[in-house]
């Protein structure tokens, strides 16, 4: 069971977070006590924070007399001890361990043993706050993304002391408020943080070798990944020096890692100021004067009157039901032992198992064009496709040309070990099985945690069930194989599904 309507909320720093997270509980219907370290910032908090319950009136989304009473709920508290009276304290102050220290040690003279104490940090560790404090069975991470009134996830982060009952109060709270809550223990990036370094270190390390330019990473992160935004205009967005720092303290937090290797490229944008959407530069240009960035798309090239499909396991997806809708005649050959597609050219068509091109196609002793995953083959509007270096302009023409009369608008990249979205769903799956299988959080939470803190289309180890876990745990070995980088080192966790051939949900 939550906190009863009648407890009162203290919330200190009245910023972005503070003021959101205000707005949420005052919603909830308790009252909330406001402070800020600036008077005049809670009080502008609690201004803006009416406008919006207001503009949500006006919307439909709230009643009246329910934004009355919410408006009535919000209080400024001038001082740390005005907040006395409050049954849960939620500390949204700046993100600095001394500050939030030092606000904790204070909070534990003023409160009574029962005040639950809890922090909004993004990073700082729960045992790092807790440590020393009086009662550290009292402190929690409550972790609300922002906007907070909009954001879904909140992770209720655990320290090595939380009491789990205190725990569990929150996640009902949280629940109460409309919420989704998550279960985290105290680790480096908690659940979210840790996870989504992957989506954004993919694309970097992709941009680093050359594969292509930024506009063609994001489109086919989006069309064929069913991802919101891609990785680098959401690095835009977010800000190159705050994503930067982020992906340092995580890197250093777990001890120079290669999984959370900060990239250089990054780097070079932050150093010369291109901060993103902020600074007008970033990956784009934004502003009155900004250049449209377009994906690079290959010319229209001729379709082959008929080619060759191997029925495989690859063949999943909805690719069979693309093959069939279009007018090329498919010879479609039951022999297991054969992959993917062959045209008259000679070449083959194969899915990316994380292996280049060029070595598949040593393989065989023949040219190969190499697929990336959609995770919808009908649905997406792009495909991207890798050439083996003795692929020939014609072989890789009729490949192009073979797409483009199944609708689809085809993106050549060059040949790196598991292209763009199979990379990249591949190594958040990892990172997610790494968290569980380090008890951080339960595969049900960490796909709660990244579908509604990052709003992922699916969560990674849904993704991991649906395309196969043996699959991607090969992606990520073939991977290793090609960079020799304990980056794409394949989680204990997941290395035991494959073998059992088991899912990470039942
Ligand atoms: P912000 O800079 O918008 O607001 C911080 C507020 O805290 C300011 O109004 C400041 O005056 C006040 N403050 C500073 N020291 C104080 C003190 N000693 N006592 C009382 N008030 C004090 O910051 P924010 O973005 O709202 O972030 C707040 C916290 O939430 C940080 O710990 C941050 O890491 C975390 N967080 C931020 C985001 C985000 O996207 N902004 C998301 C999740 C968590």
């Amino acid at each position: 069971m939550g906190l009863q309507q009648s407890d009162i909320i203290g919330i200190i720093g009245a910023g972005a977070m503070g003021a959101g997270i205000a707005q949420v509980a005052a919603i909830a219907g308790h009252k909330v006590l406001l402070n800020d370290i600036n008077s005049a910032a809670a009080k502008a908090a609690l201004i803006s924070i009416e406008k919006r319950i207001l503009r949500m009136v006006e919307k439909g989304r709230l009643n009246q007399v329910d934004a009355k009473k919410s408006i009535n709920n919000l209080n400024v508290a001038n001082q740390l001890e005005d907040l006395k009276p409050a049954k849960l304290i939620i500390e949204a102050a700046v993100e600095n361990l001394n500050i939030k220290r030092d606000i904790f040690a204070k909070l534990e003279d003023i409160c009574s043993k029962d005040t639950i104490l809890s922090t909004n940090t993004s990073s700082l560790s729960i045992n790092a706050i807790a440590s020393g404090m009086q009662r550290p069975q009292n402190i929690v991470g409550l972790h609300f993304f922002n906007p907070a009134p909009i954001m879904k996830l909140v992770e209720i982060v655990s320290g090595i002391e939380t009491n789990p009952i205190i725990a569990d109060l929150l996640y009902d709270t949280a629940s109460a408020w409309g919420k989704i809550p998550v279960h985290a223990k105290s680790t480096p990036g908690f659940i979210v943080n840790r996870v989504a370094r992957a989506f954004y270190g993919e694309a970097l390390n992709l941009l680093n070798e050359n594969a292509t330019d930024a506009a063609t990473i994001d489109t086919l992160l989006k069309t064929c990944g069913g991802f919101r935004m891609g990785a680098l205009e959401l690095t835009d967005l977010i800000g190159h020096d705050v994503n930067y720092a982020v992906s340092c303290s995580v890197y250093d937090a777990y001890y120079g890692d290669a999984r959370f290797k900060p990239s250089l490229i990054q780097k070079a944008l932050v150093d010369a100021g291109r901060l993103g959407r902020k600074s007008d530069q970033g990956f784009y240009e934004y502003g009155d004067t900004a250049k449209p960035a377009n994906p690079k798309v290959a010319k229209a090239q001729q379709a082959p009157k008929s080619f060759r499909a191997y029925a495989t396991l690859s063949f999943n997806h909805n690719m069979l039901p693309l093959l069939q809708s279009s007018e090329i005649k498919m010879e479609f050959v039951e022999d297991q032992s054969k992959r993917g597609m062959l045209l008259p050219s000679g070449v083959h068509l194969f899915f990316t198992r994380g292996m280049l091109a060029t070595k598949e196609a040593a393989l065989i002793g023949a040219p190969v064009v190499l697929l990336d995953l959609a995770t919808d083959y009908v649905k997406t509007s792009h495909l991207a496709i890798a050439a083996s270096d003795c692929c020939s302009q014609d072989q890789l023409n009729q490949v192009v040309g073979l797409l483009q009369a199944l609708g689809k608008k085809v993106c050549i990249i060059d040949d790196v070990a598991g292209m763009v979205v199979m990379r990249t769903i591949a190594m958040l799956a990892n990172e997610a099985a790494d968290a569980v299988n380090q008890n951080v959080a339960n595969a049900k939470d960490v796909d709660l945690a990244m579908k509604n803190g990052v709003n992922y289309p699916k969560g990674p180890l849904e993704w991991a069930d649906q395309i196969g876990v043996s699959y991607l745990a090969n992606v990520l070995e073939n991977m290793e194989d090609v960079y020799g980088e304990t980056r794409y080192r394949v989680s204990p966790l997941m290395q035991r599904k494959a073998i059992r051939g088991a899912n990470f949900h039942d």
